[in-house]
C-alpha cells in the first residue's frame, strides 16, 4: 500500500535498532496520534512505549531553531542568533583555515547513528573523499564496532546474515549480553508470542544482571562480566566432542578451524572450569552446552554487553566460531544476529561512517576500493588510512592534534568514557561546531558554531535496521524555525569550501549517488560486494517517497524483482576474496582494569525501558518519566551494607576517571562486587549525574569500541 492513500504517515521510529514501522497522523487540533505500521514486516503494526509516545516528544520547547555563534569579548562571549550564511561562512572558513595551516587530519566530524542515511553519506565524502582524511567517527563506535570488526573477520565484510523471523523459527534463541525486553522491546514481543504457539522453543539469557529479559528465559546464567570468551570457548570445544560439528560445512565453506578450537580446547575444554571462571553453576552451563548441541536451529543473538569490552571483537568471533562449527548460519532459524542499539546505526556502516571503513562497504586499506570510490566520487583526494576512532579522536583534540571538531546529532559529553576529558578537549579546541536539534545539551555549551538541524518528524531520507531493512523516515511537520536537513548543512559547508559534487538538491538525489556506488565495478576484477543496493538506483522523487521497506542486498534492476534478501550466505558463499568464511582463535582475556581495594565494585552501564540516549526527546514525555524518574546505582543490599550506603540515599560512585551522584535501589537481580547505573541522565537533568565521567577510556584493540560494562568503582554516602 503505498504512503499516503493510508491513514497518516508511513515513517519509521527513530530510537532503538528494530527499526519499527510508524504511522503518524497531525490532528486538526495539534495532537499527533502514532500507531505501529501493520504493513511494515519487522514490528507488522507494534510499537514498544517508547515508540507509542513519539508524539508527545515532538514539541519545540527547548529546540535549537536559528544558528548562532559566539561572540562577544573574552569571557563575555556568549552565543549569539545569527544568519545561515554567517554561520555557514565562520564553519567553513574555519575549517579551510585549519586544514590550510596544519593538514587535513588537523580537523574532525564525529557524527552520530542518529543520523539519516543520506546524512551519513555526505559527511563521509565531504571528510574522506575531498577534505582527504579518516578523520570521521560516530556514536555507533560506542554501541556495536564490534559487531563490525567480529563480521569482517569471519566473514570477509560486515554482513549481518539473519533476520527477525529467524527468532520465530528457531528451536533455541540464545541472547547475550542483551536486555532485549527493555531495549529492543519489539524483538522481545515477537518471541513471546511466537512462544505461545511453539512452547517447545527454548529461551537463554547470558546476562551478569538478572534482567527484566530473564522473565522469558528456560536458563538465566549470570556469567562474570567480561567471561563470555570463556563460556564460547567452552562451547566450541563441547560441540567438537560432541560430534555435531558439520564437517561438510567446514570444509566446504570455512578455514582456520582447527586453529581457533585449539584456543578454545587450551583453557575451555573442561566444562567444570569454565563455570568456575564465569562463576556459574556447573549444571545450569552443561544444560546450555547440550540444548545448543541438540538444537539445529538456533538464534544467537547479542548485544551490547557483547560489543562494550575490551574484548569484545573475540567475544563476537567466539560466537560465530560456534555456528560456523554447527553449520548453523545462512539458513532459516539459524544464525548469529548482532542487535544494534541505533536507528540508523545500520546506514551509518553501509556508507562507511567509521573512521576505519570507506563507503558502501568498502575498505580503506584496500587500493582498489579507494581507487573505485574516488572515480565514482571524482573526487579531488581520498584518505588511505584509517582516521581517529571516538575515544582517541578526543584525545588527540585535547591534546591539540586535532584543532576543529564537527559533531552532529550526539552528545559526547554525557556520552562517551571519561566523559570529563571530553570536555577538557572541547574547552581546548579552536573549533567547535555543533548541528543538533536541542539548544541546550551539556556538548552545546562548548560550541563555537550551532546550527539548528531538522528533527524526526520534520526531515526525509532512509534509515537502517538490525535485519538490513532500509526504510523511509518521512516529513509530516512542518520546518521549525530556520531548521535546515543535516545533509543540506554539510552540502552548504562543502560548496563554501571549494568542492563540487555537492549539489544535491533533494534527499532522493543523495539515496541515488549512495545507491549508485554500491553497485559501481561491484563485479569488476574479481570484487564481489554482497552490499548491493543496485534495484534501488534511479527513483525520482515521487518514487522515492513511495519507496517500501526492503532488505539489502537488492541486485536486480529498478524494473525487475524488489524482494530484497531475508538471510545471507544461503549459497555457503562469504564475502573473503576465496568465498570462505574464517574462524578467529580468540584467547580470553579478562577486562583490562582489574578491581582493587581501592575501587572495589565493577560498574555496569545501560538503558533503562522507557528513555532514550541523554533525553532530549524521550525526557520530554511525562508518562515515559514516570517508569523510572530519576537515576539510580542498582548494588547488592549485602555491599550497600559493607560500605555504608543504605536504599534511597544519595550516594557518590567515584572511579579513577571521575565520579557522580545518584539514589541507591536494589532491583533484585544484580550480583555481589557489581553495580549497574543507567546512562541517559546528565547535567541537564540532574547534576552530577553522568556516568560517562566514570567509565574507564580503556578500548577493544581491534574495534576501538569502550568498555562500558565494567569499570572498577568505589561508593560511599554523599
Ligand atoms: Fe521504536 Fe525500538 Fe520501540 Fe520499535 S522497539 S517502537 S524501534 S523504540
Amino acid at each position: 500500500q503505498a504512503a499516503g492513500k493510508m491513514a497518516g504517515t508511513q515513517t519509521t521510529c527513530p530510537y532503538c535498532g528494530v527499526g519499527c514501522g510508524v504511522r503518524a497522523k497531525v490532528g486538526n487540533d495539534g495532537r499527533i496520534d502514532i500507531a505501529g505500521d501493520e504493513t511494515h514486516a519487522s514490528n507488522l503494526g507494534r510499537l514498544c512505549v517508547k515508540g507509542s509516545a513519539l508524539g508527545e516528544t515532538v514539541a519545540l520547547d527547548g529546540r535549537l531553531l536559528y544558528p548562532k555563534i559566539r561572540d562577544g569579548e573574552g569571557d563575555r562571549k556568549v552565543l549569539q542568533p545569527t544568519s545561515w550564511d554567517t554561520a555557514l561562512d565562520k564553519v567553513a572558513h574555519g575549517f579551510r583555515r585549519i586544514i590550510d595551516q596544519h593538514g587535513p587530519d588537523s580537523v574532525a566530524l564525529y557524527v552520530s547513528g542518529q543520523l539519516l542515511t543520506e546524512d551519513y553519506y555526505v559527511a563521509n565524502k565531504l571528510m574522506k573523499g575531498y577534505i582527504g582524511s579518516a578523520n570521521i567517527d560516530t556514536n555507533s563506535r560506542l554501541c556495536m564496532s564490534s559487531a563490525v570488526a567480529g563480521h569482517k573477520r569471519a566473514f570477509g565484510a560486515d554482513l549481518v546474515p539473519v533476520c527477525y523471523e529467524d527468532l520465530e523459527l528457531a528451536d533455541l534463541v540464545v541472547l547475550v549480553g542483551s536486555n532485549t525486553a527493555w531495549c529492543h522491546p519489539i524483538l522481545f514481543q515477537r518471541i513471546a508470542k511466537i512462544r505461545e504457539s511453539r512452547p517447545q522453543m527454548k529461551l537463554v539469557v547470558i546476562d551478569p544482571r538478572r534482567t527484566a529479559t530473564c522473565e522469558l528465559a528456560d536458563l538465566h546464567l549470570p556469567l562474570k562480566a567480561g567471561s563470555d570468551v570463556w563460556l564460547f570457548n567452552g562451547l566450541l570445544s563441547f560441540l567438537a566432542r560432541a560430534g555435531v560439528a558439520d564437517d561438510g560445512f567446514v570444509a566446504a565453506h570455512t578455514n582456520g578451524m582447527a586453529a581457533a578450537l585449539e584456543v578454545a580446547e587450551e583453557d575451555c575444554a573442561d566444562p567444570g572450569a569454565v563455570a568456575k571462571i564465569c562463576k556459574l553453576d556447573p549444571q545450569d552451563l552443561l544444560t546450555f552446552y547440550q540444548w545448543f548441541a541438540d538444537s539445529q536451529k538456533v538464534v544467537t543473538a547479542f548485544s551490547q554487553g557483547v560489543n562494550q569490552s575490551s574484548s569484545g571483537t573475540d567475544k563476537v568471533n567466539s560466537i560465530i566460531n560456534c555456528h560456523l562449527l554447527t553449520g548453523r548460519i545462512g539458513k532459516p532459524g539459524m544464525g548469529p544476529f548482532s542487535i544494534t542499539g541505533q536507528p540508523n546505526a545500520m546506514g551509518g556502516r553501509e556508507v562507511g561512517g567509521l573512521a576505519n571503513m570507506l563507503a558502501a562497504h568498502m575498505e580503506l586499506d584496500n587500493p582498489q576500493h579507494r581507487e573505485t570510490v574516488q572515480t565514482y566520487w571524482n573526487s579531488p583526494r581520498m584518505a588511505d588510512r584509517p582516521g581517529l576512532k571516538a575515544v582517541d579522536l578526543f584525545q588527540a583534540i585535547e591534546a591539540g592534534r586535532v584543532k576543529a571538531v564537527w559533531i552532529m546529532a550526539t552528545n559526547p559529553v554525557v556520552s562517551l568514557p571519561d566523559a570529563d576529558q571530553v570536555q577538557r578537549a572541547l574547552k581546548k579546541c579552536e573549533l567547535v561546531v555543533i548541528s543538533d536539534i536541542m539548544e541546550k545539551t551539556d556538548t552545546n555549551a562548548f560550541a563555537h558554531v550551532l546550527l539548528p538541524a531538522l528533527g524526526w518528524g520534520e526531515k526525509d531520507g532512509t534509515v537502517t535496521n538490525s535485519e538490513r531493512r532500509i526504510s523511509r523516515q518521512r516529513a509530516f511537520l512542518p520546518v521549525p524555525g530556520a531548521a535546515r536537513a543535516d545533509w543540506q548543512i554539510i552540502c552548504q559547508v562543502a560548496q563554501r569550501m571549494g568542492y563540487a559534487g555537492f549539489d544535491f538538491t533533494a534527499a532522493h538525489q543523495v539515496f541515488d549517488e549512495h545507491a549508485g556506488l554500491s553497485a559501481y565495478r561491484n563485479h569488476a576484477n574479481g570484487q564481489h560486494r554482497m552490499f548491493n543496493l543496485d534495484g534501488l538506483r534511479g527513483m525520482d522523487e515521487a518514487r522515492f517517497d513511495a519507496m517500501q521497506p526492503v532488505q539489502w542486498p537488492l541486485a536486480t534492476a529498478p524494473s525487475g524483482d524488489k524482494q530484497g534478501t531475508a538471510r545471507l550466505f544461503a549459497d555457503g558463499r562469504f564475502a573473503h576474496v576465496d568465498g570462505r568464511a574464517r574462524f578467529i582463535p580468540t584467547p580470553p582475556r579478562a577486562p583490562q582494569n582489574a578491581i582493587d581495594s581501592e575501587y572495589p565494585l565493577s560498574l555496569n552501564t545501560g538503558r533503562v525501558r522507557d528513555q532514550w540516549h541523554t533525553m532530549t526527546r524521550t525526557g520530554k514525555s511525562p508518562r515515559l518519566a514516570d517508569h523510572v524518574p530519576e537515576s539510580f546505582i542498582d548494588m547488592h543490599p549485602q555491599d550497600a551494607l559493607l560500605y555504608g550506603v543504605r536504599e534511597g540515599m544519595l550516594a557518590r560512585v567515584s572511579s579513577r576517571w571521575g565520579a557522580m551522584v545518584a539514589r541507591v535501589q536494589h532491583g533484585g537481580g544484580i550480583a555481589r562486587g557489581t553495580m549497574f547505573v543507567p546512562i541517559h541522565w546528565n547535567a541537564q537533568t540532574a547534576s552530577d549525574a553522568r556516568v560517562g565521567a566514570l567509565v574507564n577510556p580503556v578500548v577493544d584493540p581491534v574495534s576501538g569500541e569502550p568498555e562500558f560494562k565494567h569499570t572498577p568503582v568505589r561508593v560511599e554516602e554523599f
